[in-house]
């Protein structure tokens, strides 16, 4: 129980990068009220769950959670705690929400929660769920939590409608942020020691924010005048559309010595008449196409993917030419998921596959993709590559970092090695990181 004059906050994020990154705003907007941050939700005075909505594991898990944290709470005989339900369950699940669980105090979705601190306040609202992007990004602070490495929210929202997707009801339509407010953040980010930028957006590479002279500006524009900063050494983007990936784009992974060489792209199915069903607007073709392309002209980028699984009405032939097109693309690392009908979505409606189905197809394209990183980093082992250090290991003297790859690099070092971009010499290989030796 928390019986001093701090009060404490415990912010638990679910699901994608973008809820990290609205998890540390809330955060931030909760500081100068004189809030503290606690990992312990005993000890906390206001309680934030930032929840996820994409598949019905997620959206299940929160109402788990609320029911587990009361109990624990009520175990501990805890002072009351203010109750929130932030992000994107809240969004679409408001008064399902208000029903199961009447513990909670306050309900605000992903576009709103600029407003937390004053329903709080007031105690005025129980639900906040409007789209207010603009609004919003202005109203926010921007404090660093990670001193290297900083995610930075540039686009939200989607226009695309893929049936299987929640992303345009829950996150509502594309918003692109104007250069100068996304440059003033990096800025308040520089002065404490970032050197790496993660530019996010759910369809990223569809940026399209007005520049200083009001001009509609694209995601080149963007990354070339964030490389203008000394400061910052890395720039990444993630997660992109195959539609949205335009020739200039390709060409700026050669021009601009700061973007890194690796590609979060999604395709989810690469059969054209599932991509067809899923409503995503290119085929298996074009996608190929755009990674020849890339590959000709920078033949060393790493390439990620999404895939979903068990979509309505996929055959073995069509699961087959997903295999097949991972086969032929091979990926560094890529992620994959059994489709999961959601409320409110074109596919929800649609005859669903058999669970076992679903499950023997996810099991066989993870091991292949599992294959595939595997390999990936074995080929680094005996070769040098360059690494930012951007964290302190679990063991003594060890220190993690990224590859330009994105791959997770350990060593060992004497000296602080934090904020540090050296060369290093990979000596072995695990499954899912590598281990190097500083030259
Ligand atoms: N905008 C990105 C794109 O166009 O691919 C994807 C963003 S979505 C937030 C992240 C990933 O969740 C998707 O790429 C997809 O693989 C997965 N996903 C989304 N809806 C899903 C569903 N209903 N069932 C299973 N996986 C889903
Ligand atoms: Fe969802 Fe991405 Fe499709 Fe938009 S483009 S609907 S975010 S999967």
């Amino acid at each position: 129980m928390n019986n001093n004059k701090i009060k404490k906050i415990f912010v638990k994020s679910y699901g994608c990068q973008m809820n990290v990154y609205d998890s540390d705003r809330i955060k931030n907007l909760f500081e100068p009220k004189g809030y503290q941050e606690t990992s312990d939700v005993e000890d906390a005075d206001l309680i934030v769950l930032n929840t996820c909505h994409i598949r019905e594991k997620a959206a299940e898990k929160v109402y788990s959670d609320i029911g587990r944290i009361t109990k624990k709470r009520t175990k501990a005989n805890s002072s009351k705690a203010q109750f929130v339900i932030a992000g994107c369950v809240a969004q679409a699940e408001g008064e399902e929400i208000k029903k199961r669980a009447p513990q909670v105090d306050f309900i605000v979705g992903p576009q709103s929660y600029h407003n937390l601190p004053s329903m709080i306040e007031k105690n005025e609202e129980f639900v906040s769920d409007d789209f207010l992007q603009n609004e919003k990004f202005k109203n926010l602070l921007f404090k660093s939590s990670n001193k290297i490495s900083e995610f930075v929210s540039i686009q939200e929202g989607c226009d695309k409608f893929c049936t299987f997707c929640v992303v345009p009801y829950t996150r509502g339509s594309e918003f692109s942020r104007p250069v100068n407010q996304i440059k003033l953040e990096i800025k308040k980010y520089i002065e404490s020691g970032v050197q790496e930028v993660i530019l996010l957006g759910q369809n990223v590479n569809a940026y399209h924010g007005e520049n200083e002279n009001n001009m509609s500006v694209d995601l080149p524009y963007l990354i070339n005048s964030i490389s203008e900063f000394d400061e910052i050494k890395r720039i990444r983007y993630m997660t992109s559309h195959p539609n949205d990936m335009t020739q200039s784009l390709i060409d700026t992974h050669v021009s601009n010595a700061k973007l890194m060489p690796f590609l979060h792209l999604p395709i989810q199915s690469g059969s054209d008449s599932i991509l067809k069903k899923m409503n995503r607007k290119h085929t298996r073709k074009k996608y190929i196409d755009i990674v020849e392309q890339l590959k000709s002209k920078r033949p060393d980028i790493a390439l990620s993917s999404d895939f979903i699984v068990g979509f309505p009405g996929e055959t073995d032939n069509d699961f087959d030419y997903t295999m097949r097109l991972v086969k032929e693309i091979e990926f560094s690392i890529a992620y994959s998921f059994m489709y999961s009908p959601r409320p409110g979505t074109p596919a929800f409606k649609l005859n669903q596959i058999d669970k076992p189905i679903k499950k023997a197809r996810l099991s066989a394209l993870q091991s292949l993709l599992k294959e595939q990183q595997i390999k990936f980093n074995k080929s680094f082992v005996g070769k040098n590559i360059e690494v930012l250090f951007d964290r302190k290991g679990r063991y003594e003297n060890q220190f993690i970092g990224r590859s330009i790859y994105n791959q997770s690099v350990f060593t060992n070092s004497k000296k602080n090695l934090i904020g540090k971009i050296m060369q290093t010499h990979i000596s072995h290989s695990t499954d899912f990181a590598l281990q190097a030796e500083i030259i």
